[in-house]
């Protein structure tokens, strides 16, 4: 069963209870430790659930049925195929696996992110003097009493971020902690301890020594926190911004004029702040930060105001390379850059027509179409303009709708073409679009009848007529056709409302 903690809401799961209550049935030492004690201490759900122990990894491999040594000092992954949450089937991901981790010192730093050396301790103090902030380095047993060091609670409670040890050491030894401290404060809607700021400030350019995969995503995760705009505007004011990429700072203070009220930079931003405000995903929040990366350097001075022409263009090219440099997934990069290219399309209300929503389709691709129309409201919003006016949204959806739906064709139809002159002999011709014309009026006026025996055998008596009363049915059916099709886009458009 769960447990009950003495001063929150969250509460232990019991799949991670009972790889605790085993070890130290075993009468090894062990503590729940790090992120998840911090998070349930404010009353957030962990992602995941660590534990610290005295036992080596032999002993903890003996002690479980299921586990694997995961090869990265001394970690043990324990696996928990019952793992279900309580009400459902699904299992928690984050209870799949119970990482036990032995009580680790580390030893001197010299490529700034790992340790030369790394040794097993029996001291859970040795154990959480190696951990990177005090709001990181508390322990927890399974009665939820906190082993806390170095006051990490009362840095939870006033909300800040502070190296254990002296912070100029710390980012020395492991850079990456550059980062998170900026990740974890933008999570938390935290500040940075001014002397830990201070340090974090000096040793910035220590980030070059990161691989481009864990900057990435540190990235990933400020991008995807509630309060992205705060993080990114951190980063560049502490520095860190060049290391993550350097595209941004083209954009600072580069204004535009127009319906603009914020200079590029800003305006990204806000475009993000309103993707995330929607808790839309992160390919949605890529492109609102990356849609007009290139407008800096597209920037021309018009008669009138500045001009942006083909910042959508060079914008996909940058985008890809910069998340191509970043490592993100292929087929992430695509489609942020995808976004990014054909941002601009809604922006031309006056001239959209049906067969230009056709054509976006084809070019941005079915399956994402509606997330262009979801960052083109972030753009909107980041623009610092009202809302789109609600009419003319729905006129948008209703055009992607009907552009996107099949038309009533003879294509509907069980059979074609071929199958009137291979299978029942009829010369190829005119005759076989009437033909064809003609049942298309009979399913119609009713769809069942939309069989291959069916049309066979009709196709077969109609096929006798004389052309010119084919040609008659044919119109008739061209008739329906075009009723039936206006139907079908009545019916979309008032869903949505619109003429
Ligand atoms: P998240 O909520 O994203 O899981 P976390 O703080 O738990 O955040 P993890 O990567 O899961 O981050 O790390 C677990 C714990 O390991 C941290 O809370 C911290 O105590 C320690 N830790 C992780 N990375 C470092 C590091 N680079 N330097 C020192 N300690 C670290
Ligand atoms: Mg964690």
């Amino acid at each position: 069963m769960m447990k009950d903690l003495k001063n929150t809401d969250i509460s232990i799961p019991k799949e991670a209870l009972n790889v605790l209550e085993t070890l130290k049935n075993a009468h090894f030492e062990a503590y729940f430790v790090g992120g998840c004690v911090r998070d349930v201490l404010l009353g957030r759900t962990p992602k995941d659930w660590d534990i610290t122990t005295n036992a080596t990894p032999e002993q903890i491999m003996v002690v479980f049925p299921d586990t694997f040594y995961e090869n990265k000092f001394g970690t043990v992954g324990v696996k928990n195929k019952e793992a279900k949450v309580d009400t459902g089937t699904t299992i928690d991901e984050t209870l799949r696996v119970i990482e036990v981790t032995p009580y680790r010192k580390e030893g001197t730093y010299s490529d700034f992110r790992h340790p030369d050396t790394v040794s097993f301790t029996d001291k859970l103090e040795d154990d959480l003097a190696r951990r990177d902030f005090t709001i990181n380095a508390m322990a927890m047993d399974g009665e939820g009493d906190i082993v806390d060091i170095y006051k990490g609670q009362e840095d939870l409670a006033q909300g800040v971020i502070r190296t254990v040890g002296k912070p100029e050491d710390r980012f020395q030894e492991d850079a990456l902690r550059i980062l998170r401290a900026i990740r974890i404060a933008t999570e938390l809607g935290f500040t940075i301890n001014s002397d830990t700021q201070k340090a974090l400030e000096n040793s910035a350019s220590l980030l070059k020594n990161i691989s481009r995969e864990r900057i990435r995503d540190e990235f990933t995760k400020i991008i995807m926190s509630d309060k992205p705009l705060s993080g990114m505007v951190l980063a560049q004011k502490l520095g860190i911004l060049d290391y993550i990429s350097p595209v941004f700072r083209e954009t600072f203070g580069i204004e535009q004029g127009g319906a603009h009220s914020y200079d590029v930079w800003e305006h990204i931003l806000r475009s993000l702040q309103h993707a995330a405000d929607k808790k839309w995903p992160l390919d949605i929040r890529l492109a609102a930060l990356f849609h007009d990366i290139a407008k800096p350097q597209t920037r021309r001075k018009g008669l009138k105001k500045w001009t942006f022409y083909g910042h959508e263009v060079v914008g996909e090219r940058v985008t890809r390379e910069t998340l191509q440099g970043l490592k993100y997934p292929k087929d992430l990069t695509e489609k942020v850059s995808k976004l990014v290219r054909w941002h601009m399309f809604f922006t031309d209300t006056e001239t959209i027509t049906l067969s230009a929503v056709r054509r976006l389709v084809v070019n941005v691709g079915k399956e994402n179409v509606w997330d262009l129309m979801n960052l083109r409201i972030c753009d909107r919003v980041g623009t610092g303009r009202p809302k789109e006016e609600p009419y003319r949204l729905r006129k948008y959806q209703s055009m992607i709708e009907e552009a996107m739906r099949d038309p009533v064709t003879v294509g509907m139809l069980k059979i074609d073409g071929n199958t009137l002159i291979k299978e029942i002999g009829i010369p190829a011709g005119p005759k076989i679009g009437f033909i064809l014309h003609a049942l298309l009026e009979d399913v119609l006026d009713d769809p069942s009848l939309n069989t291959e025996e069916y049309l066979k055998n009709k196709a077969k008596n109609i096929a006798e007529l004389p052309i010119e009363e084919l040609k008659k049915l044919a119109e008739q059916g061209k008739e329906k056709q075009a009723i039936e099709d206006e139907k079908e886009l009545k019916v979309i458009r008032d869903r949505h409302s619109v003429r």
